[in-house]
């Protein structure tokens, strides 16, 4: 069956027809805009990870003057219009009263390692990410140090806890994995949302993110069918994340739209003419200073495959998504997706819209060619622009 590409003047209305799509547009719309920044609560961390950007560029020599620097950081971003915080670090569960400040003055998600838990009381409506990065063997030797056994803790901190979703970061070579550690997760209660491993560190074999991550994909897409009102990526997302393409674009520093618009760096990315979120600023520890993207100063893109990035890729990237229903309803779901994780949106209510979310975009099929369909990557129709 081949895409119907519309011929439509308004192609909006004619996708909106659908009921579906619009009550997940008008969700959205309901909820408004975002102006996001991401934050290093802390310089301090209780792992050191094979692979981590934060040490690896040693972001942690920024720290704050004094405990006034996160008010004054939070007065500053307000006064901006900044509604949207993603927390980092750093271990953000070590510093339980910055993050306090931080969920009772802007909608957020924190990112943790799982070793302290993030309480109840005072947290509840919090989106918790609790990164894992494969079964326990490899979880305790690439986050442990071959010591500490990470992901059984963090199971069991967050068990049946409603706030949980683990942030799982596939190794390119273990896709085996995946089956095992998200029917660990779903078991305990919790999300799943994947993210994809890049070996900045150079360490090869398994972790070498080179050999692509088709296995992997695979494996994902089994996932959404085993569990689709547990998973929350779609095959698409999914797609563009590990294979770093959206139409006729490649991945990497000149399309990547969460660049820091204050930094000097990137004042010569920002005149391309590709899509960037003006507002948006990765900030350090110190509460002050920016660097170049959330996920480095350095970094190599073309190690790049953090999932939040190519979500904001696909998000600033609407009007490449209007030529077919199937292009409309990807770029929707992804929307969608980001704020229901984030809680943006009702959480309850949004994720039983799941499986859905993933028949429409093709998760629900285990046939590779019916997965490739509705990702289909052709040249874009329409001119590129920001979100609407
Ligand atoms: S838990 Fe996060 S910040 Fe800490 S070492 Fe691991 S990847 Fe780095
Ligand atoms: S490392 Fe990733 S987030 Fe940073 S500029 Fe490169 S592509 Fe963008």
């Amino acid at each position: 069956m081949a895409e119907k590409i519309t011929t439509a003047a308004n192609p909006l209305k004619e996708y909106l027809a659908d009921p579906f799509l619009d009550r997940l547009y008008c969700e959205i719309r309901r909820a408004g805009p975002l102006k996001s920044v991401s934050v290093d609560i802390t310089q301090v961390c209780n792992l050191r990870c094979i692979g981590c950007y934060f040490f690896a560029e040693k972001m942690n020599r920024h720290e704050p003057e004094n405990e006034a620097a996160l008010d004054g950081f939070i007065e500053r971003e307000k006064a901006r219009g900044t509604n949207f915080v993603t927390v980092v670090g750093g271990e953000p569960s070590l510093v339980l009263h910055r993050l306090k400040k931080i969920y009772e003055n802007f909608c957020m998600n924190v990112a943790t390692n799982g070793l302290c838990r993030i309480p109840y009381q005072g947290f509840e409506n919090m989106p918790i990410g609790i990164s894992v990065w494969g079964d326990r063997q490899t979880d305790q030797k690439l986050r442990g140090g071959d010591k500490v056994s990470v992901f059984p803790k963090a199971l069991d901190h967050y068990k049946g806890d409603p706030r949980a979703f683990w942030y799982y970061t596939v190794v390119p070579g273990k896709a085996d994995e995946i089956e095992s550690v998200v029917e660990q997760c779903v078991a305990n209660g919790n999300y799943v949302l994947f993210n994809f491993y890049g070996d900045v560190g150079g360490f090869g074999g398994c972790l070498d993110h080179r050999q692509g991550f088709a296995a992997a994909r695979k494996e994902i897409r089994r996932m959404i069918a085993r569990y689709p009102q547990r998973i929350l990526i779609t095959s698409y997302l999914s797609k563009v994340v590990s294979t770093g393409r959206l139409y006729d674009e490649t991945w990497g520093y000149d399309v990547c739209t969460s660049i820091s618009s204050d930094n000097e760096a990137n004042q010569e990315r920002i005149k391309n003419g590709k899509p960037y979120n003006p507002h948006f600023r990765a900030y350090n520890a110190d509460f002050a200073t920016t660097r170049r993207c959330c996920t480095g100063k350095d970094r190599d893109c073309s190690s790049c495959f953090d999932v939040w990035e190519h979500f904001s890729w696909i998000m600033l990237n609407m009007r490449r998504h209007l030529g077919s229903k199937q292009e409309f309803t990807n770029w929707l779901t992804t929307m969608y997706l980001f704020y229901l994780i984030n809680r943006i949106i009702d959480f309850e209510n949004g994720v039983r819209l799941l499986p859905e979310i993933h028949r429409r975009t093709g998760g629900l099929h285990q046939d590779e060619e019916l997965e490739e369909h509705p990702v289909g990557f052709r040249p874009a129709v329409a001119a590129q622009g920001s979100t609407p």
